[in-house]
C-alpha cells in the first residue's frame, strides 16, 4: 500500500472539528487586548507566567518594535486548548488570530477578519466605545464575524459597565446584552453573575492569578435584581427567537439551556452579542469569558461554507468545512521572523495537509511542496504530521507565495476570494545612507510589501526617488524601523506627504491624436473619449462606445491601457485619477500607419485632454478624530481642531473629562501628538481612523500642489 495513503488513514484529528474556534481579539490601542490574551495563555496552560505590558516580555509582541510601541503589529496566531468549566465539558481547541487595534494597520484587521469564525472585541470599561473599534465593528460587520464583547478594566476608578453596553447599542447599532455581569466596581470587584445559568461567581482574593474561583447559587439579597437582569435578556432574546418567543408568551421560566441555545443560534446569525464585564488585569472573568467562546461562538462546521470559485470554469464552489473534502486554504499572513525565515500563516478550510504533500497554489498556477507544517503555541513552534479543515497553521517550503493566495489539492482547484485592503494615506520619500543600505534596501521593501498589502513603494518618474506609502505617519514609522533592524537597510526619510487623489466634477469631451508622417514607418492613432463623475470608490471604468469600427477592434486594448496609465498621474498634482467613468467613442484609423503604440498614445492624450476640461479637483483624506481631555483644556483642544479646519462633531462629558469628536483632513493632522500634548501638559489623549475623501479647497489645494511638483 501506498505510505502516504497509509498515513492519510492512521493520522488522527487531536480535536473534533465541532470542538474548534477560531476567533480573533480585537479592541482599541489600550482597551486591555494585550493583557486578556496573556491571562487567556496563562489559563489555557500555553504559557506559565503571565507577563505584564509594561514588563515588555508579553508572548503576543514578539517583535521587539511592537514590544517598543505597546502595539501588537502582527497577526499571529496562536493555539491553545481549553476545557470549560461544566459538568461533562469537552477539551476544546481555541485558536487566536492576533489582531492590531491600531487602524493604521488596517490591513491587518482585514485579513484576519476574513479568516475569523468569531470575535472577541474588548472595550475599556472607562473609555467606552472609541472610534477605532467603531471602524473594526464596521469591518466585522461587512465580514459577517459573529462577536462577543468584552468590558474591560471594570476595577478602574469610573468604569461604568451599564453605561458601555448603552454605547454599544447606540454607537454601533449592536444587539448586546449583558450574561456575565461584574460584582462590585472598582477597587472591590469581586467576580461575576452569570444571568443564564443564575451563578454567583466569587474570586478568590487570595489568588494573585485568579486561578481559584466559586460558582454558588445567586444569594437571596441579589435574587431581585439578578431576576430583573435576566428577564431583560429573555425579553429581548424574545424578540429574535422563535423558541422564546414561545416560552415568554407561555409566561413561563425560561432554562439556562434553552438561553444557552438561542443566545448561541442569534450571536452565530449576526443577531446579537452578548456582553460579559471583567478586568484581565486583576485576572477576573477571564475563565468564564473562555467558557462563553466555546458555548456562544460557532465552531467551522456552524457556519456556511466559504465560497470559492473553479479557476478553469468560473462556476462557485461550496468549500465545506470537513476534513474528507479536497484540500483548500488560504494564505492570511506572511512574516519574516527573527532568524529571517518566512512564516506562511494558512487557515485550511477543507481536506487536510500533511508535510511532504504538494499543493496548487491557485494564484500562481504553480505546484508546490509543503516541507513542513508548524503551530505556534505562544513562544513555541510545534511541528505537527498533519494539518485539517479548521486549522490555523504555519506552512514552510512554499517559494512563491503572497497574502491572499489560495493553496488546494492538485486534482480540486479552488480560487478563494483574497481580503480586500484600503489605498494608502500617506507617502514619504526615502534614501538609503550607504550603497550598502541601498543593495539591502531592494529586498527588505519587496520583502515587506509581500508581508503588508497596505505597504506599496515606487519610483517617483519626475524626480527618481523611492516613494513608500502607508496607511499613516505611525505605520511608515514602524516600517522605517523594521527596514534597519531586520533588514539592515538604513534609510533618511523625507516628511510625510499626504496621498491625494485626483477627480473631476463635470462631463466632458476630449481628442488625442498620435499622427507622423514623416517618411519611413508612419504612426496613426486617433482617439475621442467622454468623461463624466462616476460613484464614489468606483476608481476608473473604462467602456467600448465606439461604433462603426472607426477604431479597429484590434486597438481598443491599446487604447484602454493608455487611459489606464495616464490615471496614473493626474494634471494637477501628479496623483492617480479615481471615481470616472470613461467612454472611447470615436476615433479614426489608417491602413498602414495604425499600431498599437500609436492608439495607446493617442488614448492617453485623449484622457488628459477631457480631464483637463472636466474641472478636476483634488481629494484628500479626512479623519474622524477623537479627543478625550480634561475640560479644562477644552476650549484650546477645540479652536485647535478649527485651526487645522477640523469640524467639530459633538462635545460630549464622559467622568471629569470630554470628548471631543471632529472630523480634520489627514494634511492638518501631522505633529499633532506633539501639539495636543503640549497644549494639556500631556492630559489628553487622541485616536483617528480614516473616514472618506473629500474635495480639497481651492486656495489650499495650489500649496498641495506645490509640495508634490517642489
Ligand atoms: P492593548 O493595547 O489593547 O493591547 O492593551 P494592553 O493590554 O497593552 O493594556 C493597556 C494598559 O491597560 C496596560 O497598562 C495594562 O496594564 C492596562 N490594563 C489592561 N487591562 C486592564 C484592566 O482590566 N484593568 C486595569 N486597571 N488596567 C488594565
Amino acid at each position: 500500500m501506498n505510505t502516504t495513503l497509509k498515513n492519510r488513514n492512521t493520522m488522527q484529528r487531536a480535536f473534533a472539528l465541532e470542538r474548534t474556534r477560531n476567533i480573533g481579539i480585537t479592541a482599541h490601542v489600550d482597551a486591555g487586548k494585550t493583557t486578556l490574551t496573556e491571562r487567556i495563555l496563562l489559563y489555557t496552560g500555553t504559557i506559565h507566567q503571565s507577563g505584564d505590558v509594561h514588563d515588555g516580555n508579553t508572548t503576543m509582541d514578539f517583535d521587539d518594535i511592537e514590544k517598543r510601541k505597546g502595539i501588537t503589529i502582527g497577526a499571529a496566531a496562536i493555539t491553545a486548548a481549553w476545557t470549560p468549566n461544566r459538568a461533562g465539558a469537552h477539551q476544546h481547541r481555541i485558536n487566536i488570530i492576533d489582531t492590531p487595534g491600531h487602524v493604521d494597520f488596517t490591513a491587518e484587521v482585514e485579513r484576519s477578519l476574513r479568516v475569523l469564525d468569531g470575535a472577541v472585541v474588548v472595550f475599556s470599561g472607562v473609555e467606552g466605545v472609541q472610534p477605532q473599534t467603531e471602524g473594526v465593528w464596521r469591518q466585522a460587520n461587512r465580514y459577517h464575524v459573529p462577536r462577543l464583547a468584552f468590558i474591560n478594566k471594570m476595577d478602574r476608578v469610573g468604569a461604568d459597565f451599564d453605561r458601555v453596553v448603552a454605547e454599544l447599542r447606540t454607537k454601533l447599532s449592536a444587539n448586546a446584552w449583558p450574561v456575565l455581569i461584574p460584582v462590585g466596581k472598582e477597587n472591590a470587584l469581586r467576580g461575576q453573575i452569570n444571568l443564564v445559568d443564575r451563578q454567583l461567581i466569587l474570586y478568590d482574593p487570595s489568588d494573585a492569578l485568579g486561578r481559584n474561583y466559586s460558582v454558588t447559587e445567586i444569594p437571596a439579597a441579589e435574587h431581585d435584581s439578578v431576576e430583573r437582569a435576566r428577564r431583560a435578556l429573555v425579553e429581548a432574546l424574545a424578540e429574535i427567537d422563535d423558541s422564546i418567543t414561545q416560552a415568554f408568551l407561555e409566561d413561563r421560566d425560561v432554562t439556562a439551556q434553552e438561553l444557552h441555545v438561542a443566545i448561541r443560534r442569534q450571536t452565530i446569525a449576526n443577531h446579537f452579542v452578548p456582553v460579559i464585564g471583567g478586568s484581565a488585569f486583576k485576572y477576573i472573568g477571564v475563565q468564564p469569558l473562555l467558557d462563553a467562546v466555546v458555548a456562544f461562538l460557532p465552531s467551522p462546521v456552524d457556519l456556511p461554507p466559504a465560497q470559492g470559485t473553479n479557476p478553469d470554469t468560473g462556476e462557485a464552489v461550496d468549500v465545506i468545512a470537513s476534513d474528507e473534502e479536497p484540500f483548500r486554504a488560504l494564505v492570511f499572513k506572511l512574516s519574516t521572523d527573527e532568524f529571517s525565515r518566512r512564516q506562511v500563516f494558512v487557515r485550511i478550510y477543507s481536506g487536510q495537509l500533511h508535510a511532504g504533500d504538494t499543493v496548487l497554489n491557485t494564484v500562481t498556477g504553480r505546484h508546490e511542496r509543503i516541507s513542513r507544517i508548524s503551530q505556534i503555541q505562544a513562544d513555541k513552534e510545534i511541528a505537527l504530521e498533519a494539518a485539517f479543515a479548521g486549522d490555523i497553521v504555519v506552512v514552510t517550503g512554499l517559494k512563491n507565495v503572497v497574502t491572499g493566495h489560495t493553496l488546494s489539492a492538485e486534482d480540486a482547484p479552488v480560487f478563494m476570494a483574497p481580503p480586500s485592503f484600503p489605498d494608502p494615506v500617506v507617502s514619504m520619500a526615502i534614501e538609503p545612507k550607504t550603497r550598502e543600505d541601498q543593495e539591502r534596501l531592494g529586498v527588505a521593501l519587496q520583502r515587506t510589501a509581500e508581508d503588508d498589502p497596505t505597504f506599496h513603494y515606487f519610483t517617483d518618474q519626475e524626480t527618481g526617488q523611492t516613494i513608500i506609502a502607508g496607511m499613516g505617519e505611525l505605520h511608515l514609522s514602524v516600517i522605517q524601523e523594521r527596514l534597519l533592524t531586520r533588514y539592515k537597510a538604513d534609510i533618511t526619510a523625507g516628511a510625510p506627504q499626504i496621498a491625494y487623489r485626483e477627480t473631476i466634477t463635470v462631463s466632458a469631451t476630449g481628442e488625442g491624436k498620435q499622427i507622423k508622417r514623416t517618411g519611413g514607418a508612419g504612426q496613426h492613432g486617433h482617439v475621442i473619449v467622454e468623461v463624466r463623475p462616476g460613484a464614489k470608490g468606483s476608481g476608473v471604468v473604462i467602456e467600448d462606445k465606439v461604433v462603426g469600427g472607426r477604431i479597429p477592434r484590434q486597438f481598443i486594448g491599446s487604447v484602454r491601457k493608455g487611459i489606464t496609465e495616464a490615471t496614473r498621474n493626474g494634471s494637477l498634482g501628479g496623483y492617480p485619477v479615481v471615481d470616472v467613468e470613461v467612454d472611447i467613442v470615436d476615433g479614426s484609423a489608417h491602413d498602414v500607419d495604425s499600431n498599437d503604440l500609436a492608439f495607446q498614445i493617442a488614448g492617453s492624450l485623449a484622457f488628459k485632454d477631457a480631464v483637463a476640461r472636466a474641472r478636476p479637483v483634488l481629494l484628500e483624506p479626512i479623519m474622524e478624530v477623537e479627543c478625550t481631555t480634561p475640560s479644562d483644556y477644552q476650549g484650546d483642544v477645540i479652536g485647535d481642531l478649527n485651526r487645522r479646519r477640523g469640524q467639530v462633531r459633538e462635545v460630549i462629558p464622559r467622568g471629569g473629562d470630554v470628548v471631543v469628536t471632529a472630523d480634520v483632513p489627514l494634511a492638518e493632522m501631522f505633529g499633532y501628538a506633539n501639539a495636543i500634548r503640549s497644549m494639556s501638559k500631556g492630559r489628553s489623549t487622541y485616536s483617528m481612523t480614516p473616514s472618506r475623501f473629500e474635495q480639497v479647497p481651492a486656495a489650499i489645494a495650489k500649496s498641495a500642489v506645490g509640495q508634490r511638483k517642489n
